[in-house]
């Protein structure tokens, strides 16, 4: 078995004193690394084609005429699966977030970074629409190293031209889906249609976001997930010798070399190729270790498969695997840690549920007029003022009718029809009038039963407040 300490001494600790994106002048060492190829990276274009038509597919998407998601962040107006959720879904939310939170912690623990490399938008868009661009446009790893050095001609502006233009327009595609999820797929439409004058403000919105997306894509790069992206930085905490990542088999691969007639020093597996080095988008040698900088993408696992196949030699020198698993040959273990975030998500996705599935389609709160306390009225009545303010969270207008039991007295609206326009406000103002003869104490319940539709879609309790003396 090889300690940690043995491990230390083993591989050249060098790696730790450069950033592999970083030059010995300071600055960015831009990066070219060779297309990988192999069954992982057939499997992550295919999940990649299948993420991309779902990223553009669903703006299109509408539940009774409204979009199936939308995220209107400045109209405080969230659509999730064609239900409507405002600010008064408040707790809602704030659980629906604690759980994704905790399922990505809970993920991270047990299968490490692998959102990063095989879901997260950053890396489909860059690895498997730009860089394949690239790839396309100046040619593999050596042609598009070339071209960085090689002196401004015709042949060099002609395809710098050709990239910015293509991306950009990718760019400008991508901005636009990302209003359609925030304002919605009709209103991009309606703004297109009625032209840029009308809507100088969201076009230059447009625009900031096409150039955002432009220079992510054309120049930060990895950059992105090593320096901005905080869930890379939350790796050091969240993984331990359990959690399974993309990993070196150091016990198998040192001590690494070339396999040379005259030397007959023992080997590893590993023949120092740096064909696994030379596919890694961010640059970094994954012999090393797990590095801040690794997003799980597998390519380093294709690129030293096919090396290990020509060579005869066992596969996985590189694979999905925990520390513990290659040092000491276990297997996958269910952990304390794994089990208390388990309970914790199982909780909190319960807590969930009950409060979707006991979620009225309107809100109401009911209050009884500030200042007044009870009125006298014609006919031995007193009456009690109230107004209810009604969230309609449906996408239709809602008739309500509101009603108390008979031996509660009897409900009389003020003003017009209690209609609830869609996904708006309205507020109800409503006296309750009761016998002085029904009157027998000063403070006492009312049930509201508040009907729409024919069926009755929430029932309140308020207080009736009668004269001192009854
Ligand atoms: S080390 Fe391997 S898995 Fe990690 S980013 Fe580089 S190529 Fe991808
Ligand atoms: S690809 Fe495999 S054999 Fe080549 S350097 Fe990487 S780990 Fe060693």
């Amino acid at each position: 078995m090889i300690s940690a300490d043995d491990k230390e001494n083993i591989i050249d600790q060098a790696f730790r004193d450069s950033v592999a994106t970083i030059n010995q002048k300071g600055k960015r060492n831009f990066l070219f690394p060779k297309q990988p190829k192999g069954p992982l990276y057939n499997k992550r274009t295919l999940a990649s084609i299948i993420y991309l038509i779902v990223f553009f597919s669903l703006p299109w998407i509408k539940v009774n005429g409204e979009p199936f998601i939308m995220l209107n962040v400045l109209k405080r107006k969230f659509i999730l699966f064609g239900q409507i959720f405002g600010p008064q879904d408040f707790f809602i939310f704030a659980l629906g977030m604690i759980t994704f939170m905790v399922f990505i912690i809970l993920f991270t623990v047990v299968f490490g970074r692998v959102f990063c490399g095989w879901a997260c938008p950053q890396t489909i868009f860059m690895e498997m629409v730009f860089r394949k661009i690239e790839y396309w446009i100046d040619g593999n790893f050596h042609k598009q190293q070339q071209m960085k050095t090689m002196p401004w001609n015709a042949f060099k502006i002609r395809k710098r031209l050709t990239k910015i233009t293509v991306f950009w327009l990718i760019s400008f595609v991508i901005a636009n889906y990302f209003m359609a999820y925030l304002i919605s797929m009709d209103e991009v439409l309606r703004y297109v249609h009625e032209g840029i004058g009308a809507h100088a403000g969201t076009f230059s919105a447009l625009l900031i976001f096409t150039s955002v997306f432009f220079f992510v894509y054309y120049w930060f790069r990895e950059q992105v997930c090593i320096v901005v992206c905080p869930y890379g930085r939350l790796q050091g905490v969240l993984l331990d010798k359990n959690s399974i990542v993309v990993a070196y088999d150091y016990v198998r691969g040192e001590p690494r070399g070339k396999v040379k007639s005259h030397d007959h020093a023992p080997k590893g597996d590993c023949i120092d190729c740096k064909a696994c080095v030379r596919v890694c988008p961010t640059g970094i040698d994954i012999r090393n270790g797990t590095q801040l900088e690794c997003v799980n993408c597998t390519a380093c696992i294709d690129a030293c498969d096919e090396i290990m196949e020509s060579l005869d030699r066992p596969k996985q020198l590189i694979r999905l695997a925990s520390e513990n698993n290659i040092a000491q040959k276990e297997k996958l273990k269910i952990t304390a840690r794994i089990k208390a975030y388990s309970t914790v998500l199982l909780l909190i996705v319960s807590a969930l549920v009950v409060m979707l599935a006991t979620r009225d389609s309107v809100d109401i709160t009911i209050l009884r007029t500030q200042g007044m306390v009870y009125q006298q009225l014609p006919g031995e009545q007193t009456g009690n003022l109230y107004s209810a303010r009604m969230f309609n969270k449906t996408h239709r207008d809602i008739l309500v009718e509101l009603s108390i039991p008979a031996e509660e007295g009897k409900i009389e609206i003020i003003g017009k029809q209690p209609l609830i326009e869609k996904e708006s406000y309205a507020v109800i103002t409503f006296l309750v009038k009761r016998n002085n003869k029904q009157i027998t104490k000063r403070k006492s319940t009312v049930h509201i039963e508040i009907r729409a539709e024919g069926k009755t879609i929430a029932t309140k309790q308020t207080t009736f407040i009668g004269p001192v003396n009854s």
